[in-house]
Protein backbone atom coordinates (compact mmCIF):
# COMPACT_ATOMS: atom_id res chain seq x y z
CA UNK A 1 0.00 0.00 0.00
CA UNK A 2 1.37 3.34 -1.04
CA UNK A 3 0.58 5.78 2.00
CA UNK A 4 0.18 9.04 1.77
CA UNK A 5 -1.31 11.83 4.24
CA UNK A 6 -5.26 12.21 4.50
CA UNK A 7 -5.74 15.48 6.58
CA UNK A 8 -9.22 16.53 7.89
CA UNK A 9 -9.38 19.47 9.93
CA UNK A 10 -6.88 18.45 12.91
CA UNK A 11 -6.11 15.00 12.34
CA UNK A 12 -4.60 12.92 9.83
CA UNK A 13 -6.46 9.63 9.50
CA UNK A 14 -3.66 8.18 7.60
CA UNK A 15 0.15 6.75 9.25
CA UNK A 16 3.14 5.79 8.13
CA UNK A 17 4.86 2.88 9.58
CA UNK A 18 8.47 3.32 8.27
CA UNK A 19 8.18 7.15 8.72
CA UNK A 20 7.00 6.62 12.50
CA UNK A 21 10.46 4.13 12.87
CA UNK A 22 12.52 6.86 10.54
CA UNK A 23 11.18 9.64 13.53
CA UNK A 24 12.04 7.32 16.22
CA UNK A 25 15.86 6.70 15.13
CA UNK A 26 16.20 10.40 15.31
CA UNK A 27 14.83 11.06 18.66
CA UNK A 28 16.66 8.19 19.80
CA UNK A 29 20.05 9.50 18.47
CA UNK A 30 19.48 12.82 19.61
CA UNK A 31 19.35 11.58 23.66
CA UNK A 32 21.86 9.02 23.14
CA UNK A 33 23.83 11.89 21.35
CA UNK A 34 23.26 14.03 25.11
CA UNK A 35 24.64 11.17 27.21
CA UNK A 36 22.96 9.39 30.16
CA UNK A 37 21.23 10.47 32.78
CA UNK A 38 22.37 9.08 35.84
CA UNK A 39 20.28 8.16 38.76
CA UNK A 40 17.51 7.76 36.26
CA UNK A 41 14.68 5.49 37.36
CA UNK A 42 14.75 2.20 36.89
CA UNK A 43 11.42 0.96 36.11
CA UNK A 44 8.84 3.20 34.15
CA UNK A 45 4.73 3.44 34.06
CA UNK A 46 3.91 5.69 31.35
CA UNK A 47 0.22 6.07 30.96
CA UNK A 48 -0.30 7.50 27.25
CA UNK A 49 2.68 6.40 26.41
CA UNK A 50 2.05 6.24 22.61
CA UNK A 51 2.02 9.64 21.63
CA UNK A 52 3.31 13.40 22.66
CA UNK A 53 4.66 13.82 26.15
CA UNK A 54 3.86 10.25 27.05
CA UNK A 55 5.81 8.84 23.83
CA UNK A 56 8.79 11.20 24.86
CA UNK A 57 8.88 10.60 28.32
CA UNK A 58 9.49 6.58 27.43
CA UNK A 59 12.22 7.24 24.71
CA UNK A 60 14.16 9.39 27.35
CA UNK A 61 13.63 6.71 30.49
CA UNK A 62 15.03 3.70 27.91
CA UNK A 63 17.49 5.66 25.68
CA UNK A 64 18.51 8.31 28.36
CA UNK A 65 18.43 6.02 31.35
CA UNK A 66 18.21 2.07 30.37
CA UNK A 67 14.89 1.70 32.22
CA UNK A 68 12.69 -0.87 31.80
CA UNK A 69 9.33 0.41 30.51
CA UNK A 70 5.32 -0.20 30.84
CA UNK A 71 3.67 1.83 28.08
CA UNK A 72 -0.33 2.07 28.35
CA UNK A 73 -2.21 3.86 25.37
CA UNK A 74 -4.99 3.61 23.53
CA UNK A 75 -4.02 2.88 19.79
CA UNK A 76 -5.56 1.25 16.81
CA UNK A 77 -3.88 -1.79 14.49
CA UNK A 78 -3.97 -1.83 10.86
CA UNK A 79 -7.38 -3.40 9.61
CA UNK A 80 -9.70 -3.31 6.17
CA UNK A 81 -7.15 -1.74 4.18
CA UNK A 82 -6.57 1.48 6.64
CA UNK A 83 -3.37 2.05 8.00
CA UNK A 84 -2.90 2.07 11.79
CA UNK A 85 -2.83 4.96 14.36
CA UNK A 86 0.43 6.35 14.92
CA UNK A 87 0.74 5.39 18.19
CA UNK A 88 0.76 2.14 17.51
CA UNK A 89 3.73 2.45 14.84
CA UNK A 90 5.39 4.32 17.38
CA UNK A 91 4.78 1.87 19.70
CA UNK A 92 5.83 -1.04 17.83
CA UNK A 93 8.95 0.93 16.20
CA UNK A 94 9.92 1.69 20.18
CA UNK A 95 9.23 -1.80 21.31
CA UNK A 96 11.39 -3.36 18.67
CA UNK A 97 14.02 -0.57 18.73
CA UNK A 98 14.28 -0.85 22.76
CA UNK A 99 14.53 -4.57 23.16
CA UNK A 100 17.29 -4.79 20.41
CA UNK A 101 19.12 -3.11 22.40
CA UNK A 102 19.06 -5.17 25.49
CA UNK A 103 15.76 -3.03 27.81
CA UNK A 104 12.67 -4.06 28.85
CA UNK A 105 9.51 -2.88 27.27
CA UNK A 106 5.86 -4.52 27.53
CA UNK A 107 2.56 -3.04 26.23
CA UNK A 108 -1.01 -2.42 27.60
CA UNK A 109 -3.44 -1.09 25.13
CA UNK A 110 -6.95 -0.28 25.97
CA UNK A 111 -8.92 1.67 28.15
CA UNK A 112 -6.36 2.90 30.67
CA UNK A 113 -9.82 5.08 32.51
CA UNK A 114 -11.30 1.51 33.12
CA UNK A 115 -10.12 -0.63 36.28
CA UNK A 116 -9.40 -3.91 34.01
CA UNK A 117 -6.94 -2.08 32.40
CA UNK A 118 -4.99 -0.61 35.87
CA UNK A 119 -5.69 -4.01 37.01
CA UNK A 120 -3.89 -5.82 33.79
CA UNK A 121 -0.87 -3.03 34.31
CA UNK A 122 -0.39 -4.11 37.92
CA UNK A 123 -0.08 -8.36 37.57
CA UNK A 124 2.41 -7.03 34.23
CA UNK A 125 4.70 -5.47 37.20
CA UNK A 126 4.39 -7.94 39.42
CA UNK A 127 5.34 -10.56 37.11
CA UNK A 128 8.18 -8.98 35.23
CA UNK A 129 9.22 -5.60 37.03
CA UNK A 130 8.24 -5.77 40.81
CA UNK A 131 7.65 -2.61 41.55
CA UNK A 132 7.75 1.03 39.46
CA UNK A 133 10.17 3.74 40.66
CA UNK A 134 8.42 6.88 37.94
CA UNK A 135 4.53 7.04 36.97
CA UNK A 136 3.50 9.24 34.10
CA UNK A 137 0.27 10.51 33.58
CA UNK A 138 0.13 11.81 30.22
CA UNK A 139 -3.37 10.92 28.66
CA UNK A 140 -5.82 13.37 26.46
CA UNK A 141 -8.45 11.91 25.43
CA UNK A 142 -11.83 12.94 24.21
CA UNK A 143 -13.63 11.17 26.46
CA UNK A 144 -13.88 8.97 29.32
CA UNK A 145 -15.79 6.35 31.29
CA UNK A 146 -16.51 6.28 34.78
CA UNK A 147 -15.26 2.71 36.09
CA UNK A 148 -17.53 2.85 39.51
CA UNK A 149 -20.59 5.03 37.71
CA UNK A 150 -20.41 4.11 34.61
CA UNK A 151 -20.73 7.95 33.07
CA UNK A 152 -19.09 9.27 30.37
CA UNK A 153 -17.66 12.06 30.36
CA UNK A 154 -17.09 14.34 27.43
CA UNK A 155 -14.80 17.31 27.27
CA UNK A 156 -15.58 20.49 25.37
CA UNK A 157 -13.21 23.11 25.18
CA UNK A 158 -14.92 25.99 26.28
CA UNK A 159 -14.05 29.59 27.18
CA UNK A 160 -16.15 29.90 31.44
CA UNK A 161 -18.44 32.31 31.88
CA UNK A 162 -18.20 34.27 28.93
CA UNK A 163 -17.62 34.37 25.51
CA UNK A 164 -14.69 34.09 23.91
CA UNK A 165 -13.51 35.87 20.08
CA UNK A 166 -10.36 35.70 18.59
CA UNK A 167 -7.74 35.29 15.84
CA UNK A 168 -7.95 31.85 15.20
CA UNK A 169 -6.03 29.67 12.08
CA UNK A 170 -7.95 27.52 9.41
CA UNK A 171 -5.22 25.33 9.16
CA UNK A 172 -6.47 23.92 6.08
CA UNK A 173 -7.12 26.79 4.34
CA UNK A 174 -3.69 29.01 5.79
CA UNK A 175 -6.49 31.18 6.59
CA UNK A 176 -6.30 33.54 9.88
CA UNK A 177 -9.83 34.13 10.57
CA UNK A 178 -12.12 35.52 14.20
CA UNK A 179 -13.74 32.53 15.92
CA UNK A 180 -15.87 33.08 18.73
CA UNK A 181 -16.65 30.39 21.44
CA UNK A 182 -19.83 30.46 23.39
CA UNK A 183 -19.41 29.79 26.90
CA UNK A 184 -19.41 26.42 28.50
CA UNK A 185 -22.35 24.51 30.26
CA UNK A 186 -21.75 23.31 33.64
CA UNK A 187 -22.29 20.13 31.82
CA UNK A 188 -19.58 20.71 29.55
CA UNK A 189 -17.36 21.99 32.79
CA UNK A 190 -18.15 18.80 34.56
CA UNK A 191 -17.21 16.72 31.36
CA UNK A 192 -13.64 18.18 31.08
CA UNK A 193 -12.82 18.18 34.67
CA UNK A 194 -14.39 14.26 34.75
CA UNK A 195 -11.77 13.58 31.66
CA UNK A 196 -8.58 15.43 32.10
CA UNK A 197 -9.15 16.26 35.87
CA UNK A 198 -7.08 14.70 38.91
CA UNK A 199 -9.84 11.90 39.34
CA UNK A 200 -8.17 8.95 37.06
CA UNK A 201 -4.29 10.06 38.22
CA UNK A 202 -5.39 9.50 41.85
CA UNK A 203 -7.01 6.09 40.82
CA UNK A 204 -3.52 5.05 39.31
CA UNK A 205 -1.51 5.61 42.11
CA UNK A 206 -4.45 4.29 44.38
CA UNK A 207 -4.19 1.31 42.58
CA UNK A 208 -0.33 0.49 42.40
CA UNK A 209 0.11 1.38 45.87
CA UNK A 210 -2.97 -1.21 46.67
CA UNK A 211 -1.25 -3.49 44.44
CA UNK A 212 1.92 -3.44 46.36
CA UNK A 213 3.80 -2.46 43.01
CA UNK A 214 4.62 1.43 43.85
CA UNK A 215 8.18 1.09 45.20
CA UNK A 216 8.27 3.02 48.42
CA UNK A 217 9.79 6.57 47.06
CA UNK A 218 8.61 6.79 43.97
CA UNK A 219 7.82 9.46 41.91
CA UNK A 220 4.82 10.11 39.64
CA UNK A 221 4.44 13.24 37.33
CA UNK A 222 1.25 14.40 35.31
CA UNK A 223 1.49 17.05 32.53
CA UNK A 224 0.21 20.43 32.63
CA UNK A 225 0.08 23.93 30.29
CA UNK A 226 -0.23 27.34 30.94
CA UNK A 227 0.87 29.02 28.02
CA UNK A 228 0.57 32.77 26.78
CA UNK A 229 -2.14 35.11 27.76
CA UNK A 230 -4.05 35.41 24.50
CA UNK A 231 -4.94 31.94 24.70
CA UNK A 232 -5.89 32.00 29.22
CA UNK A 233 -9.82 32.77 28.16
CA UNK A 234 -9.85 29.45 26.10
CA UNK A 235 -7.15 27.44 27.89
CA UNK A 236 -6.19 28.34 31.64
CA UNK A 237 -9.16 29.97 32.42
CA UNK A 238 -11.24 27.73 30.79
CA UNK A 239 -12.88 24.24 30.69
CA UNK A 240 -9.58 22.45 30.89
CA UNK A 241 -7.60 24.86 32.94
CA UNK A 242 -10.56 24.24 35.37
CA UNK A 243 -9.38 20.57 34.50
CA UNK A 244 -5.36 21.17 35.21
CA UNK A 245 -6.01 23.11 38.40
CA UNK A 246 -7.93 19.62 39.68
CA UNK A 247 -5.12 17.88 38.21
CA UNK A 248 -3.11 20.41 40.58
CA UNK A 249 -5.14 19.71 43.53
CA UNK A 250 -5.12 16.15 43.37
CA UNK A 251 -0.90 16.25 43.06
CA UNK A 252 -0.88 17.88 45.86
CA UNK A 253 -3.03 15.41 47.88
CA UNK A 254 -0.78 12.77 46.07
CA UNK A 255 2.83 14.31 47.24
CA UNK A 256 1.20 14.62 51.06
CA UNK A 257 0.82 11.00 50.83
CA UNK A 258 3.37 9.45 49.26
CA UNK A 259 5.94 12.07 50.96
CA UNK A 260 5.50 9.39 54.16
CA UNK A 261 7.70 7.22 52.06
CA UNK A 262 9.74 9.76 50.40
CA UNK A 263 8.16 8.96 47.69
CA UNK A 264 6.97 12.62 45.38
CA UNK A 265 3.90 13.94 43.11
CA UNK A 266 4.63 16.51 40.93
CA UNK A 267 2.85 18.09 38.15
CA UNK A 268 5.16 19.58 35.58
CA UNK A 269 3.97 22.73 33.17
CA UNK A 270 5.80 21.84 29.68
CA UNK A 271 5.92 24.25 26.90
CA UNK A 272 3.64 24.12 23.54
CA UNK A 273 4.03 21.32 21.04
CA UNK A 274 2.75 20.16 18.05
CA UNK A 275 0.65 17.08 18.92
CA UNK A 276 -2.34 15.30 18.25
CA UNK A 277 -4.26 17.45 20.96
CA UNK A 278 -3.15 20.13 21.03
CA UNK A 279 -3.95 21.41 17.46
CA UNK A 280 -7.88 20.39 18.35
CA UNK A 281 -7.33 23.45 20.87
CA UNK A 282 -8.49 26.47 19.06
CA UNK A 283 -6.06 29.40 18.98
CA UNK A 284 -3.56 27.09 19.61
CA UNK A 285 -2.29 26.15 15.97
CA UNK A 286 -1.89 29.87 15.90
CA UNK A 287 -0.13 30.30 19.13
CA UNK A 288 2.45 27.57 18.48
CA UNK A 289 3.10 28.68 14.87
CA UNK A 290 4.00 32.39 16.91
CA UNK A 291 5.98 30.66 19.56
CA UNK A 292 8.18 28.85 16.72
CA UNK A 293 9.22 31.33 15.15
CA UNK A 294 10.25 33.52 18.34
CA UNK A 295 11.60 30.61 19.94
CA UNK A 296 13.70 29.15 16.62
CA UNK A 297 15.28 32.51 16.17
CA UNK A 298 16.32 32.82 19.99
CA UNK A 299 17.50 28.97 20.10
CA UNK A 300 15.26 28.28 22.73
CA UNK A 301 12.62 25.89 20.27
CA UNK A 302 12.21 22.16 21.79
CA UNK A 303 9.99 19.44 20.98
CA UNK A 304 8.74 16.42 23.49
CA UNK A 305 12.17 14.41 23.80
CA UNK A 306 14.52 17.77 24.16
CA UNK A 307 11.92 18.77 26.71
CA UNK A 308 11.73 15.77 28.46
CA UNK A 309 15.51 15.07 28.54
CA UNK A 310 15.87 18.50 29.99
CA UNK A 311 13.07 17.41 32.35
CA UNK A 312 15.10 14.54 33.87
CA UNK A 313 18.48 15.89 33.46
CA UNK A 314 18.20 19.58 35.09
CA UNK A 315 15.12 18.79 37.24
CA UNK A 316 14.41 15.32 38.75
CA UNK A 317 17.81 13.28 38.64
CA UNK A 318 21.35 13.32 38.91
CA UNK A 319 21.35 15.41 41.74
CA UNK A 320 19.17 18.04 39.72
CA UNK A 321 17.10 21.10 42.06
CA UNK A 322 13.30 20.98 40.99
CA UNK A 323 13.31 24.54 40.81
CA UNK A 324 9.90 24.35 41.48
CA UNK A 325 7.28 27.45 41.19
CA UNK A 326 5.43 29.63 43.77
CA UNK A 327 2.36 26.86 43.43
CA UNK A 328 4.93 24.19 43.63
CA UNK A 329 5.44 22.93 39.91
CA UNK A 330 8.22 22.23 37.87
CA UNK A 331 8.32 25.02 34.97
CA UNK A 332 9.66 23.29 31.46
CA UNK A 333 7.47 26.25 30.25
CA UNK A 334 10.40 28.52 31.80
CA UNK A 335 11.66 29.42 28.39
CA UNK A 336 8.43 29.62 26.41
CA UNK A 337 7.51 32.09 29.27
CA UNK A 338 10.76 34.18 28.74
CA UNK A 339 9.16 37.76 28.93
CA UNK A 340 10.84 38.58 25.70
CA UNK A 341 9.48 35.63 23.86
CA UNK A 342 6.18 36.44 25.14
CA UNK A 343 6.88 39.64 24.12
CA UNK A 344 7.92 38.96 20.90
CA UNK A 345 5.09 36.29 20.44
CA UNK A 346 2.09 39.27 21.41
CA UNK A 347 2.96 41.64 19.07
CA UNK A 348 3.19 39.30 16.18
CA UNK A 349 -0.05 37.89 17.57
CA UNK A 350 -1.49 41.72 16.83
CA UNK A 351 -0.29 41.98 13.39
CA UNK A 352 -0.75 39.00 11.74
CA UNK A 353 -3.30 38.08 9.01
CA UNK A 354 -3.56 35.49 6.35
CA UNK A 355 -1.54 37.96 4.32
CA UNK A 356 1.89 38.11 6.73
CA UNK A 357 1.18 34.18 7.97
CA UNK A 358 4.42 33.02 6.50
CA UNK A 359 6.29 36.24 7.29
CA UNK A 360 4.91 36.18 11.48
CA UNK A 361 4.72 32.90 12.16
CA UNK A 362 6.74 29.74 11.26
CA UNK A 363 3.31 27.62 10.08
CA UNK A 364 5.29 26.02 7.82
CA UNK A 365 7.42 24.65 10.87
CA UNK A 366 4.12 24.21 12.51
CA UNK A 367 2.59 22.14 9.27
CA UNK A 368 6.04 20.07 9.04
CA UNK A 369 6.10 18.89 12.98
CA UNK A 370 2.12 17.87 12.06
CA UNK A 371 2.71 15.59 9.75
CA UNK A 372 5.14 13.95 11.49
CA UNK A 373 2.98 13.34 14.37
CA UNK A 374 1.52 10.40 11.82
CA UNK A 375 5.00 9.73 10.59
CA UNK A 376 5.30 11.93 7.09
CA UNK A 377 7.81 14.04 6.17
CA UNK A 378 11.25 12.50 6.97
CA UNK A 379 13.85 12.59 4.33
CA UNK A 380 15.08 9.44 4.99
CA UNK A 381 11.77 7.50 4.20
CA UNK A 382 10.34 6.80 0.15
CA UNK A 383 6.82 7.60 0.70
CA UNK A 384 6.18 6.06 -2.74
CA UNK A 385 7.07 2.90 -2.08
CA UNK A 386 5.12 0.27 -1.30
CA UNK A 387 4.24 -0.48 2.14
CA UNK A 388 2.78 -2.97 4.54
CA UNK A 389 0.01 -1.12 6.86
CA UNK A 390 -0.30 -4.62 9.34
CA UNK A 391 3.08 -3.92 11.58
CA UNK A 392 2.37 -6.23 14.45
CA UNK A 393 3.44 -4.41 18.18
CA UNK A 394 5.96 -7.22 19.97
CA UNK A 395 4.89 -8.58 22.74
P1 LIG B 1 -1.22 13.16 22.76
O1 LIG B 1 -2.55 13.34 22.16
O2 LIG B 1 -0.01 13.36 21.92
O3 LIG B 1 -1.11 11.69 23.42
C1 LIG B 1 -2.12 11.20 24.25
C2 LIG B 1 -1.79 9.80 24.73
O4 LIG B 1 -2.89 9.35 25.53
C3 LIG B 1 -1.62 8.77 23.61
O5 LIG B 1 -0.58 7.87 23.96
C4 LIG B 1 -2.96 8.00 23.62
O6 LIG B 1 -2.88 6.65 23.17
C5 LIG B 1 -3.27 8.04 25.11
N1 LIG B 1 -4.69 7.86 25.41
C6 LIG B 1 -5.73 8.66 25.09
N2 LIG B 1 -6.88 8.15 25.59
C7 LIG B 1 -6.55 7.00 26.24
C8 LIG B 1 -7.27 6.03 26.96
N3 LIG B 1 -8.59 6.12 27.16
N4 LIG B 1 -6.59 4.96 27.47
C9 LIG B 1 -5.24 4.83 27.29
N5 LIG B 1 -4.51 5.74 26.64
C10 LIG B 1 -5.15 6.81 26.11
O7 LIG B 1 -1.17 14.11 24.05
P2 LIG B 1 -0.09 15.21 24.54
O8 LIG B 1 -0.27 16.47 23.79
O9 LIG B 1 1.25 14.60 24.66
O10 LIG B 1 -0.69 15.49 26.01
C11 LIG B 1 -0.33 14.69 27.11
C12 LIG B 1 -0.41 15.54 28.36
O11 LIG B 1 0.55 16.61 28.25
C13 LIG B 1 -1.78 16.19 28.58
O12 LIG B 1 -2.08 16.21 29.95
C14 LIG B 1 -1.56 17.61 28.07
O13 LIG B 1 -2.42 18.55 28.67
C15 LIG B 1 -0.11 17.85 28.51
N6 LIG B 1 0.56 18.94 27.78
C16 LIG B 1 0.50 19.02 26.42
C17 LIG B 1 1.09 20.09 25.77
C18 LIG B 1 1.04 20.24 24.27
O14 LIG B 1 1.35 21.33 23.77
N7 LIG B 1 0.70 19.19 23.54
C19 LIG B 1 1.78 21.08 26.51
C20 LIG B 1 1.88 20.92 27.88
C21 LIG B 1 1.25 19.85 28.52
Amino acid sequence: MIIKPKVRGFICVTAHPDGCAAILQDHIKYVKSRGPIAGGPKNVLIVGASMGYGFATRIVSAFGCRAATIGVFFERPSEKGRTASAGWYNTAAFTSAARADGLYAANINGDAFSDEIKEKTIERIKADLGTVDLVIYSLASPRRTHPRTGETFKPALKPVGQTFSSKGLDTDRKEVKEITIPPASEEEIRGMIGVMGGEDWSMWIDALESGGVLAPQATTIAYSYIGPKVTWPIYNQGTIGLAKKDLEKTGKALNARLARTNGRALVSINKAVVSQSSSAIPVVPLCISLLFKVMKEKGTHEGCVEQIYRLFSTRLYDGADLQLDEAGRIRLDDWEMDPEVQREAAESWTRVTTENLNELTDFDGYQIEFLKLFGFRHDGVDYDADVDPAVDIPD
